[in-house]
């Protein structure tokens, strides 16, 4: 995963495209393991055992860290299981797809 976003203490916050694709199920796109969770902040990194977690928070999705991320290896941990993530982050894609519905006016349209 590449280094985008704004980075903010511990954690770094993204929009759904910068860490999904949305051709496919969003949460395969994290390319996590599926069946580590952890609620809280990993203190190591499950494939690298480095120390330095960060949280990731997306966009119109979750308020607050959906997922863990590990600095060296880049590998994603998920905070919630599966298919909660896969909900929270359809939230995202709702929001990404009807401009509309957050009161984005396109320049085209001041006079
Ligand atoms: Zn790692």
């Amino acid at each position: 995963m590449a280094e985008i976003g704004i980075i903010f203490k511990k954690s770094r916050l993204v929009m759904l495209d910068d860490v999904c694709d949305k051709n496919k199920r969003l949460v395969d796109s994290i390319e996590a393991e599926k069946d580590i969770i952890c609620k809280n902040k990993p203190e190591i990194c499950p494939k690298c055992f480095s120390t330095d977690i960060k949280g990731v928070e997306v966009m119109g999705s979750y308020e607050g860290t959906l997922f863990w991320e590990c600095d060296d290896c880049d590998s994603a941990i998920l905070r919630f299981e599966e298919s909660r993530t896969e909900e929270y982050l359809q939230l995202a894609k709702g929001l990404w797809t009807n401009p509309q519905d957050w009161g984005y006016v396109p320049p085209s349209e001041f006079n």
